[in-house]
């Protein structure tokens, strides 16, 4: 279907660059200022909008007069709304410049709306400006790249080759006002006349909408940046857990939690979840692990999640603007005692750990594990041998992967890993079979299973020297091709459940399993209750016996199993 779709589009882009290339030599003359805006406007919702329209019509069309009604109005009201984001620019160079820049954000919007059904709203804008060199270089493709030429930049320079009459600025607002008040008042009686209509394309299909071009993701920016400026950078940190107390589990050996948090591995590829391939045949030998084969995401993006993760609020009340406002589970945790480390494989901890000790692995320079972009994972296990035989204080290690992180999931795997072949190469998965896709998934998941087996054998090394205990969930799952829909980062609510459903573990050392009187048969019989990231902030710290003013011990994972329990605080 998308590369159908694709193909339609550079069909498109083939002529509309012929008609492009016949304006640039003749060069094209208008009539006013609006005549432009209303060029430039119906171009994008022609060519621009493929994926929009294609959602719209599923959405909406029935063989009827009013459906048909409906989308003609629609047209318009698209053609006109998009043309007044154009009106609003005061001056003649203003409209040239915000048109040239639209044309290069409708250019790429298209392309991944078309190719990845991603959606422009306001945590695709996130994702986008906290993205690094890395994730960017992922993306970078012959086809991204032809597309961002074609229908980016030649229209972007083309705006500027077109002649419009000289004429006063008064003449020129009196008619931008005149038409911002027409292109309303047509509004109005489209909405008016198919009402029925939009009260449903607008309550039920409210995805639709995040695919529109370029209007989306410029109205999804600015949504986030004044959001963004409402807050004061200034505010002191709010700290909600008070008091923070030592309970129980005390013992001369220190206890290490290593604390893994996954990269957009999904539930349904893994084997100890009973996934039909083998993608986890070291940790499915292992009878000292729970796995939790129930649980699901804070979020569908890293930027959501990753904070939501450590926040001592649950998803209902999460609210990632804030996030940075609140101290965390780790300051709870430093509270405590105990020496916490990050270290971040992936594109940084979103705030989490602006408090404690941070290494950051991608674009080292070793040859072994960091061949692309972004080091394999291993990289962050290949001084800790040394770390942990000088270990004398309680400690948390964090270990911010990179996991399955797409589209090119065949870099995020040394090539011994390589064993569901062929798998797709290439970071365009249109271009992969759908089996190649989840090859090479699956390939990603396998190599997470032996990362976490071997951070599992450290600690079962140290055994003798401390206690220690594993606690792996990934950050949010992944769609690759269901229903056309590739990567992860849809609005929760309309996210598919293979974007919600992710993995989480437990594993214990036999020395913490008796220091803390924790039954792993209990623990075992409840792998299969409904869990969710809401569980974690609570789980960790009753794992490391460690109280705070917001401890809920009914999320606590670990304290139904569990004899010398710390005492909530309630
Ligand atoms: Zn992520």
């Amino acid at each position: 279907m998308n590369s159908s779709r694709s193909l339609t589009e550079t069909r498109f882009g083939a002529a509309f660059y012929a008609w492009l290339r016949d304006r640039w030599t003749a060069g094209l003359a208008l009539r006013s200022d609006i005549a432009l805006i209303l060029v430039v406007s119906t171009t994008w919702a022609v060519l621009y909008n493929l994926q929009f329209w294609h959602l719209s019509v599923a959405a909406m069309w029935h063989p009827a007069p009013g459906a048909a009604l409906f989308l003609t109005s629609l047209f318009v009201v698209v053609v006109c709304l998009q043309a007044l984001l154009l009106a609003l620019v005061p001056t003649r160079v203003g409209l040239r410049i915000a048109a040239s820049a639209l044309f290069l954000v409708a250019a790429a919007s298209s392309f991944f709306a078309s190719d990845y059904g991603a959606v422009m709203n306001t945590e695709m804008m996130r994702n986008l400006i906290e993205t690094d060199r890395a994730e960017v270089g992922g993306l970078m493709s012959f086809d991204l790249f032809a597309h961002l030429l074609v229908l980016g930049v030649a229209p972007a320079v083309l705006v500027w080759r077109v002649t419009l009459p000289s004429s006063t600025w008064r003449a020129q607002l009196r008619q931008r006002l005149i038409f911002i008040g027409c292109a309303l008042a047509v509004c109005a009686v489209a909405l008016f006349a198919c009402s029925a209509n939009y009260a449903v394309f607008f309550r039920e299909h409210k995805t639709v909408r995040y695919a529109l071009s370029p209007a989306a993701p410029v109205v999804s920016l600015a949504r986030l940046l004044s959001a963004k400026q409402k807050r004061d950078p200034h505010a002191p940190l709010i700290d909600p857990a008070g008091n923070v107390q030592r309970i129980g589990g005390i013992s001369d050996k220190p206890l290490v939690l290593f604390l893994v948090v996954g990269e957009t591995a999904r539930a349904a590829n893994f084997q100890l979840g009973g996934y039909s391939r083998a993608t986890n045949p070291e940790l499915t030998g292992r009878t000292d692990l729970v796995y939790f084969d129930h649980a699901t995401s804070c979020g569908t993006s890293t930027a959501i999640s990753v904070p939501c993760m450590f926040s001592h609020l649950p998803r209902e009340h999460f609210d990632v603007e804030q996030a940075d406002r609140y101290t965390n589970l780790l300051d709870s945790v430093t509270k405590a005692g105990f020496a916490v480390e990050w270290r971040d494989n992936n594109a940084g901890c979103k705030g989490v750990c602006a408090r404690v000790v941070q290494a950051a692995y991608p674009g080292k320079s070793d040859p072994v594990h960091c061949p692309n972009s972004y080091c394999y994972d291993e990289v962050m296990l290949t001084d800790l041998d040394a770390r942990l035989e000088h270990l004398q204080q309680d400690t948390v290690v964090i270990f911010h992967t990179i996991g399955s992180h797409g589209p090119a999931y065949s870099e995020r795997y040394p090539p011994q890993f390589e064993v569901f072949k062929p798998a797709c190469r290439s970071n365009e998965l249109q271009r992969c079979t759908a089996q190649e896709v989840v090859n090479a998934y699956d390939n990603s998941i396998l190599y997470t299973d032996h990362v976490l087996a071997k951070q599992i054998d450290l600690l079962q090394a140290n055994a003798s020297r401390f206690d220690s205990l594993l606690l792996y969930a990934s950050d949010h799952g992944e769609s690759l091709g269901e229903q056309g829909i590739y990567l992860h980062g849809m609005p929760y609510a309309f996210a598919q459940r293979v974007q919600k459903e992710v993995p989480m573990l437990f594993w214990a050392s036999q020395g913490y399993v008796e220091r803390t009187g924790l039954n792993m048969s209990c623990l075992k019989a409840h792998a299969h209750d409904a869990i969710s990231h809401d569980n974690l902030y609570h789980t960790v710290l009753g794992a490391l016996a460690v109280s705070n003013a917001v401890y809920d011990r009914g999320l606590d994972l670990l304290a139904q199993c569990r004899s010398a329990l710390p005492a909530s605080h309630e």
